[in-house]
């Protein structure tokens, strides 16, 4: 508060109105008057206040900050980001899969992970999870999978029958789920996650050496999980415990930190590794691709408009800038189209000229007009023309990650290799990551969730999805859920 006077309210033209509390009317008593402009906009902008929430990933938070380069792989990249020693503004978006806009942030689920890098050579984007693979490799399925995860038809409610029943019949969703029903289904806060790309992304150096690569977050916060239990009490006593944390300790001064290593794979291995490393439901192992230390994003600053600044960002995967690019994961190819198509549907085709959004580059290009546009830059507006305009200049591309494709047109599965088996890194997983109080709660989670709602065939199908994994975990499950054992 300031002893000097408010400044006027105003119309959104600015024009300063009669009074903040009373309509005007015929007389006190009387009726409301249409001319009542100031009335009428502000009635007509609160019903438009809400605009469609994300389609999934619809609850979350984030946070500004700062990337620094602390390693060196200008060996494998010419990005500008990523050179050694450079700082880059960043923005951070953590959120739940499955749940709306006002769900709890506690309930079981895998953790959106999704960085803007705003460089110098344009916006760089990741939109990752907090798991490094995900349920499915066929994008064909993803539409299917979100609304087994959403609400059914008749009873409005989510329903364990209907998720399961999906599970069981897409087996390549064994790994996912040998995660998200083990402790890190819940993490702890945001702050205590790792952020993966899941996806094979590519690079590609100053001499045109091209590699395959995973980028993963590593949490300095060290990781820390929610039990069941405890994140059932959260739930209901703050639902949104993690967006509160995050806010919290950014405004106490605890600025949370993540240290970005990469998997670096040189392009020709691609041909020949035992695993399909563009498959999503897969991790390359540390053992045969050692993770590479490149830096250090610090998340040190709040937004101050959550609705401007992270419910209109924008991310997505064709934000990939010179030295850095895609790669021939068909999930991620899918994703190029329907990030780019849901902003467009949510925000409006100018979607990137929203303050979030903006490069902190120049933009040149022949874009015109259309729904929100705030600024037309060129004439001419065509090319190629006499006049000036912009021209392409290949040398600074993102497309680092062209690769040879040929065949005819299939609808079909990636080729299989000799590890592609669906069930074999969730074994990996269950038998040597988890120790045996690991494995407990992970048959505990499983089967309380088995036990609310889930009926046959899809329990049976269920049990041996589980012994599929590993024969004892499954037998655990199917006499934990039969029989209380
Ligand atoms: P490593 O022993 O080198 O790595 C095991 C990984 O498992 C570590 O990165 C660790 O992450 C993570 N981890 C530990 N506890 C859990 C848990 N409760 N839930 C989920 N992840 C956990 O083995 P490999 O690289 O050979 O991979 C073996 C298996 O580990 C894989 O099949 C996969 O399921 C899992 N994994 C592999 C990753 C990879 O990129 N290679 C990444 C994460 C998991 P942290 O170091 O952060 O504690």
């Amino acid at each position: 508060m300031t002893s000097s006077q408010p400044e006027p309210t105003t119309t959104d033209a600015g024009i300063p109105v009669a009074s903040d509390e009373h309509s005007l009317t015929i007389g006190p008593d009387g009726p409301i008057l249409l001319q009542d402009h100031y009335l009428i906009e502000q009635m007509a902008n609160f019903n438009r206040e809400r605009i469609p929430e994300r389609q999934p990933h619809a609850k979350g938070g984030g946070a500004f900050g700062t990337f620094v380069v602390t390693g060196d792989v200008s060996a494998y990249t010419k990005a500008a980001v990523f050179q050694p020693g450079v700082e880059t503004e960043m923005l951070a978006r953590f959120s739940t899969v499955a749940g709306e806009r006002g769900s709890p942030d506690t309930w079981r689920d895998p953790r959106g992970f999704s960085v803007r890098f705003y460089t110098s050579e344009g916006n760089l984007d990741m939109v990752g999870n907090n798991v490094p693979i995900f349920f499915m490799r066929d994008p064909m399925k993803f539409q299917h999978f979100i609304r087994s995860q959403k609400r059914r038809l008749a009873t409005n409610l989510r329903d364990h029958d209907m998720q399961w029943d999906f599970w069981t019949l897409s087996p390549e969703s064994a790994h996912m789920l040998s995660w998200l029903m083990g402790d890190r289904g819940i993490p702890r806060t945001w702050r205590h996650m790792n952020g993966y790309s899941s996806h094979t992304y590519s690079w590609c150096n100053a001499a045109g050496e091209r590699f395959w690569v995973k980028y993963h977050f590593k949490t300095d916060q060290g990781i820390e999980c929610l039990d069941q239990a405890e994140a059932d009490r959260l739930a209901g006593v703050d639902g949104d415990y993690h967006q509160r944390d995050l806010y919290d300790s950014i405004e106490r001064g605890d600025h949370p930190s993540w240290t970005l290593k990469m998997q670096i794979m040189p392009f020709e291995d691609a041909r020949t590794y035992r695993i399909n490393p563009f498959d999503l439901t897969k991790v390359w192992p540390h053992a045969d691709y050692p993770l590479i230390e490149v830096g250090t994003m610090t998340l040190d600053r709040n937004v101050t408009d959550y609705h401007t600044e992270i419910e209109q960002a924008a991310f997505e995967p064709n934000n990939h800038v010179a030295g850095t690019g895609l790669s021939p994961d068909k999930m991620l190819l899918a994703r190029g189209f329907s990030y780019a198509d849901a902003h467009r549907a949510r925000l409006g085709v100018n979607y990137k000229q929203i303050p979030v959004n903006k490069p902190r580059c120049e933009v040149h290009n022949y874009q015109k007009d259309g729904v929100g546009r705030t600024e037309n830059a060129f004439e001419p507006v065509y090319a190629p023309n006499s006049y000036g305009g912009p021209r392409a200049d290949p040398s600074r591309t993102g497309d680092a990650g062209s690769w040879h494709a040929d065949g005819d047109m299939v609808r079909a599965a990636y080729t299989l290799r000799a590890d592609d088996d669906d069930w074999g890194q969730a074994g990996i997983m269950v038998r040597e990551v988890l120790d045996d109080a690991g494995r407990e709660r992970l048959i505990g989670n499983v089967s309380g969730h088995l036990q609310a709602g889930v009926s046959e065939p899809v329990l049976q199908r269920a049990f041996e999805y589980w012994r599929n994994i590993d024969k004892n975990l499954g037998d655990r499950i199917a006499d934990a859920v039969r029989n209380g054992g």
